[in-house]
């Protein structure tokens, strides 16, 4: 069985929650602060790790109290943070969420994610059979060293291009598998695309996209599924109908189940359903990494 490993992001995601949000300059009174560990690295990792997957992070964490907390709680889910480094230079990631009448404004700050370098993935002991996972969050050239060295240790590479930006042309061409929601797929690809469009007009913009023959391009869809063109292959997984109460992390739960199923060494057909079905399980629960679930869940759904 191969180990996962996922170079990226570790944030707190700090909530107030108000009865409505201050106009410029005005202080309001809150409701409630809730802290939840996120970032889209942790996330991934804790659904893998949850999942069963031996699971490596590959990140950096402040000197501070946040910095703490998350190691703490990310430990405590079984993943291996050998390679989180402490840094002084910056403070942890954290993003300040308000929501008020269900509407939230948000804003990030990296703080030690964006110092992740290529030193600290050029360290990380893969091999044959791992699955090595990034996503956008932190510098890309440091993702293309990652991933470099994923390749030549023998490691499948999955990229999460999420938050979206313009991507050079060498990271996408080290990337096996590339996993994108629709919104994701239509920047990347130069195309508009929406919920409603028809698979042939994916597929045809995941084509266009394919840096590699042999490439994988998954497009998650929502409550309609996942779609995917692997080298020449088209594979449809649809959605499962299920009474979704928040889909924060649902993208994150279906990579990190992915990966897990990879590493496992199941064909990526049933890795694909598999991660399906996770991902409509996380759906059905408040939060992100507290919404994960366990591959005995997953199991119940598929029956
Ligand atoms: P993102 O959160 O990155 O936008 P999606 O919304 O495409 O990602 O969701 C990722 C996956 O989560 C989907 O491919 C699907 O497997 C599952 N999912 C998301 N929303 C629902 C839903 N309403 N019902 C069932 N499954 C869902």
């Amino acid at each position: 069985m191969g180990r996962v490993f996922v170079a990226g992001s570790i944030n707190m995601d700090v909530v107030a929650t108000a009865d409505r949000h201050p106009r410029i300059g005005e202080t309001v009174a809150g409701r409630q602060v809730l802290y939840f560990p996120g970032g889209k690295g942790a996330n991934q990792a804790v659904a893998a790790s949850r999942l069963g997957a031996g699971t490596t992070l590959i990140g950096r964490l402040g000197k501070d109290a946040f910095g703490a907390e998350l190691r703490q709680f990310l430990g405590d889910q079984g993943i291996d943070l050998g390679y989180v480094q402490d840094t002084a230079e910056a403070h942890t990631g954290t993003a300040i969420i308000t929501v008020a009448k269900s509407d939230n404004t948000i804003v990030v700050i990296p703080g030690a994610n964006g110092l992740v370098g290529a030193d600290d993935v050029g360290i990380v002991p893969m091999l044959k059979g791992d699955v090595a996972v990034s996503q956008f969050e932190i510098p890309l050239p440091t993702i293309a060293a990652f991933f470099r060295r994923a390749r030549e240790a023998g490691a499948v590479t999955v990229l999460n291009p999420a938050p979206a930006q313009a991507m050079p042309g060498e990271l996408l061409a080290l990337v096996d598998i590339l996993v994108l929601n629709e919104t994701e797929l239509g920047f990347l690809g130069g195309a508009e695309l929406t919920d409603a469009d028809e698979a042939a007009t994916i597929i045809a913009v995941a084509r266009e996209l394919q840096a590699r023959a042999d490439q994988t391009i998954c497009v998650t869809l929502g409550k309609r599924g996942v779609l995917a063109l692997a080298g020449g292959e088209e594979l449809v997984v649809p959605g499962r109908p299920v009474k979704a109460v928040d889909t924060t992390g649902a993208g994150d739960c279906f990579v990190g189940a992915l990966a897990a199923q990879l590493a496992d060494g199941v064909p990526l057909r049933a890795a694909l359903a598999f991660a399906n079905a996770a991902a409509s399980i996380s759906v059905q629960r408040m939060g992100a990494g507290p919404s994960m679930p366990t591959a005995a869940e997953v199991a119940t759904v598929l029956g």
